[in-house]
């Protein structure tokens, strides 16, 4: 899968988006290991906080299709600029897949890609030893130490 097809299904999506409060419509696109791919799109209510994300209407499709492990996740929005995944979706997306590839497109097709590790460092786990344990590029230890010394109370921990 090319990520500009990727991007291609999440703007798709987008078409089906339930945005009529904001009118800001977002699609997602998640790529499974295995290469099957679930879309989504933003669905608004009229009681706001009742809205559900692209992305995480996309992981909750995958997941009932018995979907655990995701490679990639695609996501269009705004025309002007990139849309980048809010903070609930990242730690919904670290449930499954810490080391997930975030690919965001604006309304020109230009695309950025981050690993979600770079957009949510520090994952909310039950086990606090679980955090980034598979973002790339450095080991579980070197990223404990560096999250140590960035947080002056857990030095020596
Ligand atoms: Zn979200």
């Amino acid at each position: 899968m090319k990520t500009a097809d990727l991007v291609a299904l999440a703007r798709q999506a987008q078409e089906l988006a339930y945005a009529p409060y904001s009118q800001y419509r977002v699609g997602a696109a998640l790529l499974t290991t295995g290469g099957q791919i679930y879309t989504g799109a933003n669905i608004e209510n009229a009681s706001y906080g009742l809205t559900v994300c692209a992305e995480r209407t996309a992981v909750f499709k995958a997941v009932l299709a018995g979907e655990r492990n995701f490679q990639a996740i695609a996501l269009t929005g705004s025309e002007a600029g990139y849309t980048n995944p809010c903070g609930a979706c990242l730690q919904v997306l670290a449930e499954f897949s810490p080391a997930i590839k975030i690919i965001t497109a604006n309304g020109k097709n230009e695309i950025k890609e981050y690993y979600l590790s770079e957009m949510l460092p520090y994952v909310f786990s039950i086990d606090q030893d679980d955090w980034c344990s598979e973002a790339p590029g450095a080991s579980n230890e070197e990223q404990v130490l560096a999250f140590n010394q960035d947080n002056p109370s857990r030095r020596g921990k």
